[in-house]
């Protein structure tokens, strides 16, 4: 019998459970991710108690969900939901309904959920509870809905996008009646909200096969909750230095960077702007002013997928740098300059970024590129070993030392600050108190 090592305190709430006369198992997720030997993210218990009946069994607990029947269970910092056999009340728009019913049966339970390999129960004394071969399905490495896929995404479209990235995240391929309901029926998905739409699409960049955007595309997912994404697809770039769509090229770029949210986003929609700015001559495709145009657009899909501030900020920054550097010599000076408009903190993402670019594009000057980047490298360690000023609040005088010196407080303190970083940019060594305090003299002076 196939076994499964619950932790400790979990095997202690279903006992406990059981003990009082209910039925209780782990279920989901991390069923499905302890037969696939990997580490599950957190073990969800289902049991037949009612939540009050589940508070009154344990000492703490929180009422996580307590109208869709979750009371998270506390031992120390360790939480465990547990969730009462339920079934979802009517769905409306294609959103999971807000109301439930309790069942007393897991069957029902296991009815509602999403995928076959999702709808796994276990415990140690009745072993796995799999009523729709999910274990097949995982031994067959498929995604396949549980009963009729094209009424179960009608219910809640979610399941669209959910499939998908589960297909990501496990490599696992989508059924062939699954794949047609989601054919037919994505257009549902603009019924689901962009917050949710935004943690989907982010678990299926972050995942070991991002690649599978493409499959999002090819069933005409991205085409409702990201169409940039469908016309980066279309768009061909015949030059030299590509070989592929703006769309394959950037799926090659997103696989190449590591998996954190801003540089997978980022690399997705470092082109974003291509479509748009596409220019032919004799000399084949351009795409003049891609990153300025690409860096607003960015903009605009993270806003519209509801990120936050600091990510949203983040990846346009980066969409408007990722083609600096390459043409041309760049001096230590203008790298400077160029470090201080980007801000530092930005750089080492820029190079992942721009060697996964460069390894995207076609062999075209391949290795000069990668030594240009090497360049940049060795400017920024030296700047960054030299302790060299960047930024206003790196320069050795403040506001407060100039009104020392006799300046107005007001908007002549921030041009003059402006302007002593401009010279320390010039000459690092300049980034000294005195020195400062002379060259801000003299600037008055002239003024004068
Ligand atoms: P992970 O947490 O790794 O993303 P998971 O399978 O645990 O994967 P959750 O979103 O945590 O996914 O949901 C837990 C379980 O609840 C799922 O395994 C599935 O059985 C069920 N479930 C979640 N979302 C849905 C949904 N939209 N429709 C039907 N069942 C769902
Ligand atoms: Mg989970």
């Amino acid at each position: 019998m196939l076994k499964i090592n619950i932790p400790e305190n979990a095997n202690r709430i279903i006992h406990t459970l059981q003990g009082a006369g209910f039925e209780a198992y782990i279920v989901g997720g991390c069923v499905r991710d302890a037969v696939l030997g990997r580490t599950p993210e957190d073990w969800d218990i289902t049991t037949s108690a009612r939540p009050e009946e589940v508070k009154a069994l344990f000492r703490r607990t929180i009422d996580t969900g307590i109208a869709h029947g979750t009371v998270t269970v506390m031992f120390g910092k360790e939480g465990y939901e547990v969730t009462t056999y339920r079934v979802d009340g009517r769905y409306e728009d294609h959103r999971r309904p807000s109301s439930v019913t309790f069942t007393a049966s897991l069957m029902e339970d296991m009815k509602r959920r999403d995928f076959t390999i999702n709808a796994m129960a276990y415990n140690d004394e009745e072993g796995l509870v799999d009523h729709f071969d999910g274990l097949g399905d995982l031994k067959r490495r498929r995604i396949q809905c549980v009963g009729k896929p094209k009424e179960r995404f009608d219910e809640d479209a979610l399941r669209i996008l959910r499939a998908i990235r589960f297909s990501a995240q496990l490599g696992f391929s989508i059924d062939e009646g699954t794949r047609q309901a989601i054919r037919e029926q994505a257009g549902f998905l603009k019924d689901i909200s962009a917050e949710r739409i935004h943690i989907e699409l982010t678990k299926l960049l972050l995942s070991g096969h991002p690649e599978e955007i493409r499959t999002a595309c090819e069933l005409g997912v991205t085409k409702v909750v990201l169409p940039e994404f469908d016309k980066m697809m279309e768009t061909e770039q015949n030059n030299r230095h590509h070989m592929y769509t703006v769309g394959e090229h950037s799926i090659r770029v997103v696989q190449e960077v590591p998996p954190t949210e801003a540089l997978r986003w980022a690399a997705l929609l470092h082109d974003v702007g291509k479509p748009d700015t596409k220019f032919s001559d004799d000399a084949g495709d351009h795409f003049y002013r891609h990153n300025q145009v690409g860096e607003k657009m960015a903009g605009g899909i993270l806003r519209r997928l509801k990120f936050d501030n600091a990510t949203i900020d983040r990846v346009k920054r980066l969409v408007l740098w990722h083609d600096y550097g390459m043409g041309g010599q760049v001096t230590l000076k203008s790298f400077r300059r160029s470090l201080s408009k980007m801000g530092a903190d930005l750089f080492p993402d820029y190079v992942c970024l721009k060697r996964a670019d460069i390894l995207a594009q076609s062999s075209y000057m391949r290795q000069e590129k990668l030594e240009s980047l090497e360049v940049l490298k060795g400017y920024y360690k030296k700047i960054q070993e030299e302790k060299q000023c960047l930024s206003l609040k790196e320069l050795a005088v403040t506001g407060r030392d100039l009104i020392e010196q006799g300046m107005k407080p007001g908007r002549d303190i921030g041009e003059m600050l402006s302007y002593l970083l401009e010279c320390v940019l010039e000459e690092p060594e300049q980034n000294q108190k005195e020195i400062l305090l002379q060259l801000a003299g003299e600037k008055l002076a002239q003024k004068q």
